[in-house]
């Protein structure tokens, strides 16, 4: 299977290329040419399957120039044990009639990105040996909290791989910021940046580009690559839980073989959602797919309206990993929705960027809300959700599960579609302590936020995941920031030091 640029379809390359350049020379995202088709008896077969059997028929379809043995070691490798808690990987837990909570951070960093961040590594590994060209990687990552240490940790001593990642000084929370100075691995370097996430993302794109540096980096026999959530390596492993999730309900008898099921996802870039709309492609039973927003609701109209307008007041809310305008893989879904024609996606794209906006077609709008429905919520009903779903279940969620859910709510009484429904959830609520005690009510005002963790623990009943309670222990590794414009003197001193 060929996978072609969504902005200049002559740009065909295999998975492995995909995994490894990320991003199309062009600028576009690569997709694949067709969907491999997941019958009725594929799914009836993998019932009795554990997860990591599941994901090997679905990687199987889409990585044609990997041999199945290839695929089971890096499986094997990205979803054992000892690095996800429960031998389930991605559980379902039941919300009252008609709900599933869909368990996705019970990895190593407690957030939904380790679902693909353990995986890509291996892939990329194995992507590397058949290029054949002996270089070593440089992942470079610019975060705004969460994905710099699911990338750390999917990264950390895999062979022929260094990451580096940036972080606003200010920009992420002290326990994030806790968990990227602790990390461990002889691979990994970890630079504050004086600056916003904005910053140390265009800091990011002018490495990638100074020719100075990439001299350098040939110098040494070495090559850039990004880990961020354009990599097609990234999108596919999140299409094996809604299908893992769908035969764990029929396995459970709480659907028949063959019924639709609605998905709602917490949506940032729009990478979780896509996937759930290539299984549904695929062939997966799936009714709606409803795009949960917070306040930063550009998505919520774009669905609604048909037209996508980022210029529009930035809110930083509780549920911060949604805290985004441009979401990135919706070019994805737009080449899809209009046949493939890549010069139309450019076009759109273009807008974009000059305007910070575009429209859609009346038939490209008809074709979204077919399969989309959108919503958002508030802060406060985030918080009221919360506070609903622990009074209500004794189920605690974080900020932006409570978002998914409240938006769910919404639709279910709007529309009256009491279709079995799968609510992604995206991080553990121990990720979140502040926001999550103070929507139960209680005061967590200038505590640290192991005290108040601590607190949490008690209200609720719930345990800290050890990954989280341990990094009080841990010794801090990484120090050091960098003026946003010296970012090379921090890529520099990663080469030579790690
Ligand atoms: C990244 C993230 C999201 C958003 O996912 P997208 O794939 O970017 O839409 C939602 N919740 C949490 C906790 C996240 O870390």
């Amino acid at each position: 299977m060929q996978y072609q640029s969504t902005r200049d379809k002559t740009q065909k390359v295999s998975s492995s290329q995909a995994i490894l350049q990320g991003l199309s020379a062009e600028g576009g995202l690569f997709v694949p040419e067709q969907l491999p088709k997941l019958s009725e008896p594929m799914l009836e077969c993998m019932i009795g399957q554990d997860y990591i059997q599941r994901a090997q028929t679905i990687l199987e379809g889409f990585l044609t120039d990997f041999s199945p043995e290839e695929i089971e070691s890096c499986l094997k490798g990205a979803y054992h044990v000892q690095k996800f808690s429960g031998s389930q990987i991605a559980p379902l837990a039941r919300l009252g009639e008609n709900a599933y909570l869909l368990e996705l951070w019970h990895g190593p960093t407690c957030a939904f990105k380790d679902m693909a961040l353990q995986l890509l590594p291996r892939l990329m590994t194995v992507a590397a040996q058949k290029s054949g060209d002996g270089k070593e990687i440089v992942i470079l990552v610019a975060t705004s909290g969460d994905t710099g240490k699911a990338a750390l940790e999917g990264f950390c001593d895999v062979p022929g791989i260094r990451i580096v990642v940036f972080y606003p000084e200010e920009g992420v929370s002290p326990l994030q910021k806790l968990q990227m100075a602790t990390q461990e691995g002889e691979n990994v370097f970890v630079a504050a940046i004086h600056g916003n996430f904005d910053d140390a993302q265009s800091g990011v794109k002018k490495l990638f580009c100074d020719p100075q540096t990439i001299q350098m980096l040939q110098k040494q026999n070495r090559v850039f690559s990004s880990a961020n959530s354009i990599n097609w390596g990234r999108l596919l492993p999140q299409i094996v839980y809604y299908v893992s999730a769908y035969c764990d309900l029929v396995r459970d008898e709480q659907i028949a073989l063959g019924d639709p099921i609605n998905v709602c996802v917490p949506t940032g870039n729009f990478g979780n959602i896509l996937a759930a709309y290539y299984a549904k492609q695929m062939g997966l039973p799936i009714r709606k797919l409803i795009c949960a927003s917070n306040k930063n609701n550009v998505l919520t109209d774009f669905i609604q309206t048909g037209v996508y307008d980022r210029n529009r007041p930035f809110y930083a809310t509780t549920s911060p990993s949604m805290d985004i305008l441009i979401s990135s893989n919706l070019e994805r879904l737009l080449f899809h929705l209009m046949d493939e024609d890549d010069a139309a996606v450019r076009d759109l794209m273009e807008g974009l960027k000059t305007n910070g906006r575009y429209t859609v077609s009346q038939q490209v709008l008809n074709r979204l809300q077919a399969d989309f429905d959108g919503g958002y919520c508030d802060e406060a009903e985030t918080a009221a959700t919360i506070k609903r779903l622990f009074d209500t279940y004794s189920y605690l969620c974080d900020t932006h599960t409570a978002v998914a859910v409240s938006v769910y709510e919404s639709y279910l009484s709007q529309t009256g579609d009491d279709t079995k429904t799968v609510i992604a959830s995206t991080a553990n609520p121990f990720k979140f302590p502040h926001a999550v005690l103070s929507a139960l009510g209680a005061e967590a005002q200038d505590a640290d936020e192991f005290e108040v963790a601590r607190k949490l623990e008690e209200l609720s009943g719930n345990e800290m995941p050890e990954q989280l309670a341990g990094l009080r222990e841990k010794p801090v590794r990484f120090t050091e920031s960098f003026a946003k414009d010296r970012m090379n003197d921090a890529l520099a001193k990663a080469l030579q030091n790690v």
